[in-house]
């Protein structure tokens, strides 16, 4: 397997919890050119057979962000892991992050691995419509960490603190606002129209598969 050819082109889809980041995801990795990763969903499979996993489960059932260093090391490994099965193709795929970076240390850190070519701010001002959303979720999903008002409420102003700056640290050209309120589909069609551009720009050889 060739050395990784980083840095990857890379686009982060970005809101508070609840603003329908992993709704759109869903249907986002599922066309062909996109590699999602969900930082959210990376840490939930570690299990805790180790050390490290405990903590990371720990932070999950507090609702805080887990370690910097941590949380980059683990999504590298994903990601190396990925690409060594053959199911991310970085020649082929544009990545569609989520949930990373979640502070600006995390941009610093990832810097030398991934170019963010294009942000998906999701932008959702309906903070009573977001907790009900992740409550449902929560049952649904089986994530417990996500059940207590208090733990999401207390996400929320992590979100404010730490999270929102991140968008400091990119190029105002490269953030697309995106109003989350409103019917899924109008949200997917802003997604679409700010996407395919910029995965044509990085992979202009690509044509459409059949299929
Ligand atoms: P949501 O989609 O509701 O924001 P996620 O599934 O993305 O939730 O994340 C769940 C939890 O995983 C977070 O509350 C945090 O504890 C941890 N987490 C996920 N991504 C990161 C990250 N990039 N840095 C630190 N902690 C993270």
């Amino acid at each position: 397997m060739h050395q990784a050819p980083y840095p990857y082109p890379a686009t982060l889809i970005f809101g508070i919890p609840g603003a329908g980041k992993g709704t759109q995801g869903d249907i986002l990795k599922s066309i062909p050119g996109f590699f999602h990763v969900s930082s959210g969903n990376v840490f939930r499979q570690m299990g805790d057979a180790t050390e490290e996993a405990r903590m990371v489960r720990e932070c999950i059932r507090a609702g805080e962000l887990v370690p910097d260093e941590l949380t980059i090391r683990v999504f590298l490994e994903h990601l190396e892991a990925k690409r060594h099965s053959g199911e991310f193709k970085p020649e082929r795929d544009l990545l569609l992050l989520d949930g990373i970076p979640r502070a600006a240390v995390q941009c610093h850190l990832l810097r030398p691995y991934i170019d963010v070519k294009l942000i998906l701010h999701l932008v959702c001002h309906d903070e009573d419509g977001m907790i009900q959303r992740i409550r449902r979720r929560a049952k649904l999903e089986n994530r417990p960490d996500d059940y207590s008002v208090e733990v999401i409420r207390k996400r929320f102003a992590i979100y404010q603190r730490q999270t929102l700056p991140v968008l400091q640290e990119y190029p105002p050209s490269v953030i697309a606002e995106i109003d989350s309120n409103q019917t899924q589909a109008e949200v997917l069609l802003a997604c679409l129209s700010a996407l395919v551009p910029v995965f044509k720009a990085n992979f202009p050889r690509k044509l459409p598969a059949g299929g």
